[in-house]
This record gives structure tokens, sequence and C-alpha cells, in this order.
């Protein structure tokens, strides 16, 4: 699972380079949208938001 830390600081970088569009605002910082988020499988050898993000937030999770 890929997920979005409270460290997020909203800068937009993630957003255009998901293939599917998962990631959108959330109440405070953007978030994932677990519905749609494919963990890049198929499109890229790592997830693309967590490459991108400058300030480490997003986390792969086990789960
Ligand atoms: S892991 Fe890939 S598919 Fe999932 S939100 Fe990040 S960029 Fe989008
Ligand atoms: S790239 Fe990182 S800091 Fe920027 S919006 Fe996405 S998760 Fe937040």
């Amino acid at each position: 699972m890929i997920v979005i830390n409270d460290d997020c600081i909203n800068c937009d970088m993630c957003v255009p380079e998901c293939p599917v569009e998962a990631i959108d605002m959330g109440s405070e910082h953007f978030e994932i949208n677990q519905s749609l988020c494919v963990e890049c499988e198929g499109y890229y050898d790592q997830p693309s938001c967590y490459a991108v993000c400058p300030v480490d937030a997003v986390d792969i999770t086990s789960d």
C-alpha cells in the first residue's frame, strides 16, 4: 500500500506523475485514492509518487 503522510507540503509534484490519477487533495494534504492506486504496476519500476516526492512524504507499507 502506498500512502502520503503528514510531511506532505502540498507541492503538487506527484499528481501529474500518477498514471491512474489516484492522487487528490485531501482535508490537509494530498492523499492517494486506494481504490484507484495500482502501485504503478505495469507503468513504472517503482511507485512514481514515491520517486518524485522531494520531502519523502510517500510511504510504502507492507499492507
Ligand atoms: S503508486 Fe503509482 S498509481 Fe499509486 S498513487 Fe502513486 S503514482 Fe499513482
Ligand atoms: S510530491 Fe510529496 S510533498 Fe508534493 S504533494 Fe506529493 S506527497 Fe506531497
